[in-house]
Parts: C-alpha cells; structure tokens; sequence
C-alpha cells in the first residue's frame, strides 16, 4: 500500500472507532469452542466488529492495533463490557455450561482505572456466571507484563476468572518466563494448527499437549478450517478447538 493510502485508511479507521464511541455502539460476533471427538459445545469467544458506516468494512486485525496506538482500545473495550454484560445472561441461559471468552488489551489491563472498572463490572454479574469468563491476552503482549499487572491478573483469578493465553507461539514466545505469568489456559495460535500437517509442527504440538496436562492447563487449538486438521489435532491430543470447520463467529442471535 501506498504511504497516502495508508494514510488515508487509518484516517478511516480513526472516523470509525470515534463513531463507535459517541454512539456507545459495537457489535460482537460470538465464536463456538468445540470438544473433541463429541463436537459438543464448550464455549464462544467475543469478538467485536464496528457496525457497517461509511468507513466501509474494517477487520478487528486492522481497528485493534490502531485503537490501542492512538489510545483509544480502553474506551471501546469498555463498550464491549457493556454489551457483554447485556448478552451474558442470554447466553447462559441458552447454554448454562459453556464458558465467555472475552479479548483484553494489554494496554487497557495496563491503565491506571483498570481494576476499579473491572471489579465493579464483575460485582454486578453473579458469582456462577464470574467463574464462566475466560479473559483473552495476546502472547506477545504477555511478555511486556509488568509486575502490578500480574498482580492484578491474579486477583481476577482469584474471583474465578480464567487467564487465556492468546496467540500463543506467534510472537516471541518467551518459554523462560512462561512460569512466572498467570495464566489457566494456552491457546495456540492458528499457525500451528494450519500447519499440522507437517511433522515437525505436529510433534511441537504434542511437546505443548504434555506440557499443558503436567501443569493443568488447558489448551485450545484455533484457526481449525478442515476436518483433516481437526483429527490431527485429535491424535496429539489436543481437545479443545476453534475454527471456521465448526463455526464462524455469529451475531448473539445464531447462539439463542
Ligand atoms: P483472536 O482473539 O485470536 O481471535 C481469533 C481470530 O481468528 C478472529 O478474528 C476469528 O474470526 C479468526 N478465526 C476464527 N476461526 C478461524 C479459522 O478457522 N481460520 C482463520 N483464518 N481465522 C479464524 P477477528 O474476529 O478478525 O479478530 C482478530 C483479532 O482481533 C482477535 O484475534 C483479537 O486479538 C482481536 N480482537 C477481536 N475482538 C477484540 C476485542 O474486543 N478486544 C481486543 N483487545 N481484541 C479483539
Ligand atoms: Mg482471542
Ligand atoms: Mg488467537
């Protein structure tokens, strides 16, 4: 892309999460975690999209990074709460078992009001649907992790929310230090699962798969697009899985 355009599309991605916020609004498209072999249903991550505007189409992969750079991504999580808040209750009601995976920005565990705001959030939800979230952090950003964060991870952890690990080995996986972060859960990210087919990855996989089970972690394999990726992910063990082979993320009302 030319420097003018890209100019032009953060331009645009800007007007975008702007209207987002003076209208309060996004909308949340709801993934489904899967078991294996049953296919029964676990869980659904939350992933925002910015309603249909002017601005055309933007992908959370271009208006994520661009929120958290200009200092926006805290005020449109807060949105994302809100509306999670609402669709909480509807979901479990549909589906009293699965978890609620939600996407946290580092940046915005990072900001000074963060533990008021999320404390008071979780005191309005009941006790049962607290120990069904499961907070998603990127990898990468895992790593930038300074202590009162940790902290403040465990603390949640402490009210029964589960710590996800996103991402996990797409960025400068840090296996050094991979004991001292706060996490119940390793998502592996998608490349390792599009890439099963080779034995080099299938066998790091299985490395990950006997690491997760020493330590009682979960994992979760996403980005799972065929039928052949999910056996494979079967055979080294690996249970949990996400993926357009299963489902696509669907407004709230595909989930009722
Ligand atoms: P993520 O949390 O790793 O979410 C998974 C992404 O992979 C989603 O992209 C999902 O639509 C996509 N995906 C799911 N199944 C497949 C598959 O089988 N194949 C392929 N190729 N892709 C698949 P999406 O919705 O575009 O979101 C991209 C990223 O944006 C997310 O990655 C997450 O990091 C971020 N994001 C989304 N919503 C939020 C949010 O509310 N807050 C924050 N901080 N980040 C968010
Ligand atoms: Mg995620
Ligand atoms: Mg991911």
């Amino acid at each position: 892309m030319k420097h003018e355009d890209k100019a032009n599309q953060k331009h645009n991605i800007e007007l975008a999460l702007l209207s987002v916020i003076n209208t309060q609004k996004i909308d949340l498209a709801y993934q489904g975690q899967y078991q294996l072999p049953t296919n029964q249903l676990v869980g659904l991550e939350a992933l925002c999209r910015i309603p249909p505007g002017p601005w055309g189409g933007i992908s959370p992969e271009q208006f994520i990074p661009v929120a958290e750079e200009i200092g926006l991504i805290t005020r449109i999580e807060r949105i994302v709460f809100k509306q999670i808040a609402l669709d909480l209750p509807r979901l479990l009601q549909s589906h009293p078992h699965i978890r609620i995976g939600i996407n946290l920005s580092i940046r915005h565990v990072s900001s000074p009001d963060f533990s008021s705001f999320i404390h008071g959030w979780l005191d309005a939800l009941s006790e049962s649907d607290i120990s069904r979230l499961d907070f998603e952090i990127t990898e990468t950003y895992f790593q930038l992790i300074a202590p009162a964060v940790i902290e403040s991870l465990q603390k949640l952890r402490q009210r029964g929310v589960r710590v996800v690990m996103d991402d996990f080995g797409s960025g400068q996986s840090s296996l050094s230090r991979l004991h001292t972060l706060p996490f119940d859960v390793i998502k592996l990210d998608k490349q390792f699962t599009q890439q099963i087919d080779h034995s080099m990855v299938s066998a790091i996989v299985k490395a990950i798969v006997a690491l997760t089970k020493e330590f009682e972690i979960a994992l979760i394999a996403e980005g799972v697009e065929t039928a052949v990726q999910a056996q494979s992910l079967q055979e080294v063990g690996c249970r949990l899985v996400q993926g357009y082979f299963f489902s696509k993320p669907q407004p709230i009302a595909h989930w009722l």
